[in-house]
């Protein structure tokens, strides 16, 4: 198997190498509020974000989403916030220190992926990990038929779509 994935990029001509990864600082709810709204209502960290609307209490929770590539070690990976119930978010905190091996919950896709554009809610599993690294993110396969980032996760990509997605996320 071949463990690194590099290429000579179309777009810029460098070698990138290394599996591609891309990521959010913060949840798209968040970004979207104004400067006075994030310092009165939000609260945004590495791993957490809470946003305190009128409507109610929004959580949300720092993840990762592996999409396979086909023959190579590591996955494309996206750093995405998910959406969690307030039952999920205190318990994410709550065992935070000591996570529980098969601990889970359903969330939302918190942000936007441009070179995925959907007009759909990506509803997902969030597992929780034992060996301190983020959440995985399994986006729900029945209600994201449709959905070609749903359908990458499941079968997986091969080299040369791995690289056009990695030329049309860092380059545009
Ligand atoms: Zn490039």
């Amino acid at each position: 198997m071949a463990a690194l994935f590099a290429f000579r990029c179309t777009s810029c001509d460098e070698i990138h190498e290394g599996s591609p990864s891309f990521g959010f600082d913060a949840p798209s709810p968040y970004t979207q509020l104004s400067e006075e709204e994030k310092r009165d209502i939000a609260e945004l960290s590495d791993d957490f974000c809470v946003i305190a609307s009128p409507e109610g209490t929004q959580y949300f929770v720092r993840a990762l989403l592996e999409v396979p590539i086909l023959g190579v070690e590591d996955p494309f990976l996206w750093g995405v916030r998910v959406s969690a119930s307030e039952k999920s978010f205190k318990r994410y905190l709550d065992t935070f220190d000591e996570p529980q091996p098969g601990d889970g919950f359903f969330g939302w896709l918190a942000n936007r992926i441009g070179i995925y554009p959907t007009e759909q809610s990506r509803g997902a599993d969030v597992w929780i990990q034992t060996d301190g690294t983020r959440p995985r993110v399994v986006l729900h396969q029945s209600e994201n038929a449709s959905d070609a980032l749903a359908r990458d996760q499941r079968d997986g990509i091969s080299v040369r779509r791995a690289q056009q997605l990695a030329e049309q996320a860092m380059h545009g």
